[in-house]
């Protein structure tokens, strides 16, 4: 029911969308709820030199590969965006945006302030959002209940939040994931606004417009 059917010419392009949150925001659950209320978008599945945390799947949450092999598809340039978080690496290759604009569909990156700074610079055209938590203190709350990582981890993730947190100006929107529900829905909105930006409908306007003649 929320899949905004958008016409879509032969060559409309899908967009880019890229969300950046300090971790434990709630990113990750605000994207599963995403992806499950647009069946047409596609998630950017990024590669990581981190290890794989209970239930992750390779392929599907991660591409979880060794130092050698991202550094060496980093001298190959395959990466559109890498960047250092947490003392691991992480990185959107070239092949799977080229795969979703190719189709058409629409692409979600889950990827970290740094990475958006590249993908701003690289495809002008992608729209951002962040994700604020409501308050440092809750955040840290979200961060020890989810049990995914140890206390040394958290300490890291807790000091790189307050950094990361101070780039919110860079992004096109905020949103708080304070309620699950009212932030899911405010993303549902953000994507619905970005089928419709001018760009995406030029295709339809211009076929329209020739149908007026003289
Ligand atoms: P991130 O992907 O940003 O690191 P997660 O989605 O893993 O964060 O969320 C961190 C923890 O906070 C999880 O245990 C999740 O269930 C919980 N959480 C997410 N959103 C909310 C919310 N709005 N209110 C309370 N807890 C939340
Ligand atoms: P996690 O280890 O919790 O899955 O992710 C840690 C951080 O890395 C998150 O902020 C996430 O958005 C970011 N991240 C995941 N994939 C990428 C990527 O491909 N590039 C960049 N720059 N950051 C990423």
């Amino acid at each position: 029911m929320n899949e905004v059917r958008v016409p879509k010419t032969a060559t409309a392009r899908g967009s880019i969308l890229v969300i950046s949150a300090p971790s434990g925001s709630g990113k990750s659950t605000l994207t599963r709820r995403l992806m499950r209320a647009f069946p047409g978008l596609s998630f950017s599945v990024s590669y990581t030199t981190r290890a794989p945390r209970a239930g992750e799947k390779q392929g599907r949450d991660y591409f979880f590969v060794s130092q050698k092999v991202f550094k060496r598809m980093i001298a190959r340039h395959e990466f559109v965006e890498w960047a250092d978080v947490y003392g691991h690496l992480y990185g959107t290759a070239h092949r799977q945006l080229q795969a979703a604009q190719e189709a058409g569909r629409d692409i979600l990156l889950d990827i970290d302030v740094q990475g958006h700074r590249q993908v701003r610079q690289r495809l002008p055209g992608a729209v951002s959002v962040f994700i604020l938590p409501p308050s440092f203190r809750e955040l840290e709350r979200r961060l020890r209940r989810r049990h995914s990582d140890a206390p040394e981890e958290i300490a890291r993730r807790l000091h790189t939040a307050s950094q990361e947190i101070s780039r919110w100006p860079e992004y096109d929107y905020l949103v708080v994931n304070d309620r699950v529900a009212d932030a899911a829905q405010a993303l549902r909105a953000i994507v619905r606004a970005v089928r419709f930006r001018r760009p995406n409908q030029a295709g339809r306007a211009r076929q329209i417009v020739s149908t007026f003649g003289g």
